[in-house]
């Protein structure tokens, strides 16, 4: 993945974001939710977007998958440009070549898992027997056959979740986009997922990005991106970036820390669960404590 594209990467890389921004509301109530973000994602990779809540990943991941039009920047899907195309060419090019998974699956409750799998080939009109036969290929690879029939209110979180990768599949799309995926899973489905995506990405050749706040996906990535206040940045670019615990003054890594807050629109990193407690009973009492800077510190703590 590159963060800006050269004529070759623009050329073979299977999504690309250019500058993309996207403003919600006018005026004093504006929010810049995406600010010319852009990245390029080749087959065979997955890439992470994390964040914390309100950065703009579901913003960015709707102008990628070309649900949602940004204000300026260009997003091209197999080197098309999306932005010229009229709603219906749009809807073709979302069905057929891109796939989509949500935290919330998104399932339709009155049909079967088999034919829930099956609503992305109906809606593009594939041969049906051709979709049949795939679709029952895509529910053995994931465990589903025995499921074929039941209704999603039957199914555990973790098999909703495998019917919600198998639809998104099943027209064989180059390009797989998902949502927090994990966000509603437990700690071993939520792995299982996990691995399942990095496989769709590694040896179906696909390009798969992800946008969560869940570090146990971050293993898997081979790119992680972190998006704050809608604008993206490189981990690798900046490994090493330290913040100050307001409770107990300890360094964090800003990258892996897990304990988080936000206060007055500004995020805050703990190194434990207790400290991330104190800090939300009394926020302004640490912040008042934390104006000293310390040396090798900047005014911000990092
Ligand atoms: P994330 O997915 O990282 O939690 P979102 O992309 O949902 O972030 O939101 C980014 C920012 O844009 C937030 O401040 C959110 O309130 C705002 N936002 C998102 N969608 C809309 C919308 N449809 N109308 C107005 N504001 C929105
Ligand atoms: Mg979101």
């Amino acid at each position: 993945m590159t963060r800006k594209g050269t004529s070759s990467s623009r050329e073979s890389a299977t999504l690309q974001a250019r500058e993309l921004s996207k403003t919600f509301g006018f005026g004093d109530t504006a929010v810049c939710a995406v600010d010319q973000v852009s990245l390029d994602v080749h087959s065979g990779e997955l890439v992470l977007i994390k964040g914390p809540s309100g950065s703009g990943k579901t913003t960015l991941l709707s102008m990628l998958g070309g649900l949602l039009r940004p204000d300026h920047g260009e997003v091209l899907v197999e080197g098309q440009p999306i932005a010229g195309l009229a709603e219906t060419a749009l809807a073709d090019l979302r069905a057929q070549r891109i796939g989509f998974i949500f935290q919330a699956y998104n399932l339709l409750s009155a049909l079967s898992v088999e034919d829930n799998i099956l609503f992305p080939a109906r809606l593009v009109g594939a041969p049906l027997g051709a979709a049949r036969q795939r679709a029952r290929e895509l529910m053995e690879r994931l465990q589903l056959t025995h499921r074929r029939r039941s209704r999603p209110a039957k199914l555990s979180g973790g098999e909703r979740q495998r019917v919600a990768v198998a639809r998104a599949l099943v027209n064989d799309p180059p390009l797989i986009l998902a949502d927090e995926p994990t966000g509603n899973l437990d700690s071993y489905r939520g792995q299982e997922v996990a691995m399942l995506l990095h496989e769709i990405a590694r040896e179906d050749g696909r390009a798969v990005v992800i946008v969560t706040h869940d570090p146990r996906i971050e293993d898997i990535a081979d790119h992680v991106l972190w998006l704050e206040d809608g604008r993206l940045r490189d981990r690798r670019e900046e490994a090493h970036e330290w913040a100050r615990d307001p409770v107990c003054n300890m360094q964090v890594d800003r990258w892996t820390a897990t304990e988080r807050s936000a206060f007055a629109g500004k995020e805050y990193v703990f190194c434990s669960a207790s400290c991330r407690e104190l800090f939300s009973r009394e926020p302004q009492h640490y912040l008042q404590q934390d104006q000293t800077p310390q040396p090798g510190l900047n005014q911000e703590g990092v």
